[in-house]
């Protein structure tokens, strides 16, 4: 177990819960939104901006730093905050649904996966061990395992396959894990010695194999448990459903982190079925496509409607360019392409998924986390459509 590691629930609502969790590199409360920076940069924003936003953690990807620039580059520079600058917590995704998703020609044994880079093609080898030596050298605060992630949908046979595959690359992963922790592979640098593992259960919307790999992942023993292979394509309450069964049998006293997901209606959703970290390309992605999101669901900037719009984009919101900026200055600068409209329209959104998480917690503190849950998807659903 990682020594600068550590989880206290401080609040409870229903299945929701307030927590406090420990990092090598600081404190996140969660319920949190982990914005994503794949490449160790959000797209459009300085590290000074997402500060500034209240971000408590960062995510990055392994498998495209380990593909450009390189995770030994980086571990030249001092690892991943030396070399970003940014100094909060990092949590690190392993690569698997990049691997699966992204990446062309493939072969998957136990050994690891064999395929061909997306950037330039060449052979890339990943395995349980490689990919925890990788995020080692990376020095995240959190390095997630190698896992088998599958498309939505799948047959049981191939889901059960995957699953069993990701628990056999679990014990791998958390032997090599144990054995540079202990200092006996001086070869790997660490540039964070207090670095968390968390192991991911997978099993599709079968909720028997997600059983079994719940079971199978928590033997391993992990600091804590992403809930993988979900919000892949599936229907939300399908996604809600298996994700809150899985949570439920989740250890009580460790973080359980919904990965990709979601929406604003999901992260609330997801919170009262007892899911305490998420992350999603949502808000940063569709900042630079000109999407808005508000409590009254998203808009779209480019929108003819607001080309004479001297009102800020949301009325009731307090970030940099909504105190700033019209939606008409706003549209204008989509539609002449300029950089800083992507950046304006990303500090809004990120703004908007931090201040929802927080409120989030308010409400689980409040005891009142059934009577926000109802009042903000009736709005935001009622928003969406228009
Ligand atoms: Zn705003």
């Amino acid at each position: 177990m990682s020594a600068e590691f550590a989880f206290e629930v401080t609040a409870r609502d229903g299945r929701a819960r307030c927590g406090r969790l420990q990092l090598a590199h600081g404190v996140v409360q969660t319920p949190a939104f982990m914005p994503v920076g794949t490449r160790g940069a959000i797209k459009g924003l300085t590290m000074a901006q997402l500060n500034d936003l209240g971000a408590e953690i960062m995510l990055a990807n392994a498998y495209h730093l380990h593909v450009r620039p390189g995770d030994e580059a980086i571990a030249r520079a001092g690892g991943l905050h030396a070399f970003t600058g940014w100094k909060k917590p990092i949590l690190t995704d392993s690569g698997g649904f990049q691997v699966f998703s992204l990446a062309g020609r493939r072969t998957v044994s136990d050994d690891g996966v064999v395929f061909q880079s997306h950037l330039d093609g060449r052979s890339l080898a990943l395995s349980a061990e490689s990919v925890t030596d990788i995020q080692m050298r990376l020095g995240s605060d959190v390095a997630m395992v190698f896992d088998e992630c599958t498309a939505w949908p799948v047959t049981r046979d191939e889901a059960a396959a995957a699953m069993q595959r990701t628990l056999r690359w679990a014990r791998r992963a958390r032997e090599r894990f144990g054995v540079i922790a202990r200092g006996e592979a001086p070869e790997i640098p660490r540039a964070t010695p207090g670095q968390a593992q968390f192991g991911i259960v997978q099993g599709s919307t079968f909720q028997d194999l997600r059983d079994e790999s719940v079971g199978g992942t928590v033997a391993v023993g992990f600091e804590a448990y992403a809930i993988g292979g979900l919000s892949v394509g599936e229907p939300p309450e399908l996604m809600y459903e298996v994700a809150g069964q899985t949570a439920a049998q989740l250890p009580e006293m460790a973080p359980r982190y919904l990965m990709g997901a979601g929406m604003p209606n999901d992260l609330v959703e997801a919170v009262a079925r007892g899911i305490d970290l998420f992350d999603c390309v949502l808000p940063t992605r569709n900042a630079r496509n000109g999407q808005l999101f508000t409590q009254d669901g998203p808009i779209s900037i480019k929108n003819a409607r607001y080309a004479d719009d001297q009102g800020p984009p949301d009325p009731e919101c307090g970030c940099p360019t909504c105190r700033t900026h019209s939606r008409a200055y706003l549209r204008h600068l989509f539609m002449s392409g300029e950089m800083a409209g992507s950046t304006l329209n990303t500090v809004h959104n990120l703004h908007f998924y931090l201040d929802t998480m927080r409120r989030i917690r308010k409400a689980i503190e409040f005891g009142i986390l059934a009577d926000f849950t109802r009042a903000f998807l009736d709005r935001y659903s009622r928003g969406a459509r228009h």
